[in-house]
């Protein structure tokens, strides 16, 4: 087995995650280079749910391996899990707030071209934000309104 320098761009090591942030589009890691000990954030890629590939610490250039146990393990430990029902009742809460928004006056006027609320088209795409919205508000033990 051939030792290579900490530096060299080919090293490869499990990575190390000290924070992780959620977003509609995926997830954002914080990591700890195994070589320099850099901290550094990172967007996550991830197919079908599964993360894949690894990321080079941009100070010393050693690359922090992400396997899928790795953000399951960072998963658990940086996101409170919800049951199925906590989760299914956040989706329904999301669907009903992007669905009724733009129903409440004066909306429909300010809101209408050529008598179409083109608050509607939004929906489907509302839904999302407002679900990592009501998630933000779970963890940070919100009050119901
Ligand atoms: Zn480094």
């Amino acid at each position: 087995m051939i030792n290579k320098p900490l530096a060299s761009s080919n090293s490869s090591r499990p990575a190390v995650v000290v924070g992780l942030r959620g977003s509609v589009w995926g997830l954002y890691l914080t990591l700890r280079c195994r070589g320099c000990r850099k901290i550094f954030e990172v967007y996550q890629p991830t197919v079908a749910g599964i993360a894949v590939g690894g990321h080079v610490c941009p100070q010393c250039g050693v690359r922090s391996e992400v396997l899928p146990e790795t953000l399951e393990e960072a998963l658990v430990r940086f996101f409170p899990s919800y049951s199925y029902q906590e989760m299914a009742g956040l989706t329904e809460e999301a669907a009903r707030l992007a669905e009724n928004w733009h129903q409440v006056k004066p909306l429909p006027r300010v809101l209408s071209y050529r008598g179409i609320n083109l608050g509607e088209p939004t929906e489907r795409w509302l839904a999302a934000f407002f679900v990592q919205g009501l998630l933000q508000t779970l963890k940070d033990g919100g009050e119901e309104a």
